[in-house]
């Protein structure tokens, strides 16, 4: 098959979050199961000096008109590890894409992807013909109303949901100055729910017009169903849940392997696993200022968004501390109210011989403590897919996890699974956080073996992309046939 992804993400030379990793890792191994795939996205300033490599124009003064006014722009071709990509540079116009920012604020940020979608959707009907158009969360929506207005079937439209909550509000007027008759996409998607009465809800529109609605786990794929977890857009998505599918997110297993990582001070196998924890421990606490000793290593490594559930990390260190663990948090955050808290506990356990804190975003230390903690806390109130509680089974490093989205449907609890890897809670409190750390620090001073069952049925997990791939080529092909 033929298949384009428009996206603003692409890992690691174009990343913020988990849709830069799954755009990556699902192109590569959708073309290593033999199908043609480019990559389409802006070209943000630098990016040419991140590994890409081929670079060469395509097309020199490719025309977008915007209000009457034409913008010229310049369409790359480009290779990144074997995949192509296709990059929007802006030749005269808007300075959209010159800075290395992804994003920048939500007012911008329409007018910069409206943009995106409206000349890369006419750079594609004029010199491609995909069979797919493989979509990514709100930025690139307007791809499905450009080709609903123009009345066109082909090529059918796959919109992956990474993260429900940001669904790209947008005025009339942003889409009327990409073309698009925003009253009429305003009257007809948006009266019915008065808490958008003024404005375009571009997923609304994507989940009406594209041939095929994914999200990134089967659990969150049913959650945003509900009106708890629907963004107000629950009812829509019941409408439409014959074309919804929830497909696991695999982990590039290259990058994250324990067996051959150079991050990592030391590797290992299942079978030098406890060898590998301990040096890898060592090298964290050499680092970090903490003794090497007995007690169980719990760790967080996350952005601190409300989403992950701070306040319950939070706690979830004072009764590590209470059961006698030692616990590093690695967080990255710039909410000033979240900074403060974290400060605030930083404060109250200075000089503690058992903790430590790392603020800011750090991959060689997140390696050293997948490869060397023993227990990973992730009580997130909601989480579509998430990554790290898969590295960290395959690092055989024993995740707690709140029950919810992708946590649910990767981490099997030691009491009701046939093949346990971990501990999960459902009600997202202290008391939850408090039975899972108590169970699992029960389990690995006095069980010694089934603490070694879990991680050995963590660690051979099959992450791989290859899987999911496969049902996303199922997915390409149900709707062309
Ligand atoms: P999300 O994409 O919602 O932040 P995921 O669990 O899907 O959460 O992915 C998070 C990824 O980012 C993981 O690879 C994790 O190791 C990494 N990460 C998160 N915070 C940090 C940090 N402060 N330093 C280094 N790596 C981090």
């Amino acid at each position: 098959m033929d298949i384009v992804h428009i996206t603003t993400e692409c890992a690691p030379f174009a990343k913020v979050g988990g849709l830069g990793d799954m755009v990556y890792g699902l192109a590569k191994a959708t073309i290593q199961l033999g199908h043609k795939v480019t990559i389409a996205m802006p070209k943000y300033g630098g990016i040419e000096k991140r590994g890409l490599k081929n670079l060469s124009v395509l097309h020199k003064n490719f025309a977008v008109t915007i209000q009457n006014k034409q913008i010229l722009n310049r369409i790359w071709s480009a290779e990144f590890e074997g995949i192509p990509l296709l990059l929007l540079e802006i030749d005269r116009g808007p300075n959209y894409f010159q800075s290395s920012a992804i994003y920048y604020s939500n007012e911008l940020d329409n007018d910069r992807f409206l943009y995106f979608c409206k000349a890369m959707m006419g750079y594609i009907y004029q010199e491609k013909t995909p069979e797919i158009l493989h979509l990514h969360d709100w930025p690139t929506a307007a791809c499905s109303l450009i080709q609903h207005e123009l009345q066109k079937t082909f090529p059918k439209i796959v919109f992956t949901i990474h993260n429900f909550s940001y669904q790209g509000i947008c005025a009339p007027f942003n889409l009327e100055r990409i073309g698009l008759n925003g009253e009429k996409y305003l009257i007809a998607e948006d009266l019915e729910d008065s808490r958008y009465s003024s404005n375009i809800n571009l997923l609304k529109g994507v989940i009406k017009y594209s041939n095929a609605l994914t999200t990134v786990s089967p659990t969150y794929a049913a959650e945003i169903q509900t009106e708890e977890l629907g963004c107000g857009l629950d009812s829509l998505l019941r409408k439409e849940h014959k074309k919804l599918f929830g497909i696991l997110n695999g982990i590039d297993l290259d990058y994250w392997n324990p067996k051959t990582d150079p991050l990592l001070a030391y590797q290992y196998d299942e079978k030098t696993v406890s060898e590998g924890k301990l040096k890898n421990k060592q090298k964290v606490y050499e680092l970090l200022g903490l003794t090497l000793d007995q007690k169980p290593l719990v760790t967080s490594i996350t952005r601190l968004a409300a989403q992950k559930g701070v306040d319950l990390i939070l706690f979830g260190i004072t009764h590590t501390l209470k059961l006698g663990g030692k616990f590093i948090l690695l967080g990255s955050t710039s909410d000033p109210e979240l900074i403060e808290s974290c400060e605030k506990l930083q404060k109250q356990y200075k000089d503690h011989p058992d903790i430590a804190f790392y603020w800011g975003y750090d991959e060689q230390l997140s390696h050293l403590l997948y490869g060397g903690a023993d227990m990973f806390l992730m009580p997130s109130i909601f989480e579509p897919c998430g990554l790290a509680q898969m590295i960290a089974l395959h690092y055989g490093t024993i995740p707690l996890v709140r029950a919810t989205g992708g946590l649910k449907d990767t981490v099997h609890d030691l009491e009701n699974s046939d093949l346990p890897n971990g501990f999960t809670f459902r009600v997202p409190d202290n008391r939850g956080v408090a039975s899972v750390l108590d169970r699992a620090f029960a389990t690995y001073h006095e069980q010694k073996e089934v603490w070694e069952n879990l991680i050995s049925n963590g660690m051979n997990s099959d992450f791989s992309w290859k899987t999911p791939a496969k049902k996303y080529l199922e997915i390409y092909q149900k709707i062309t046939d």
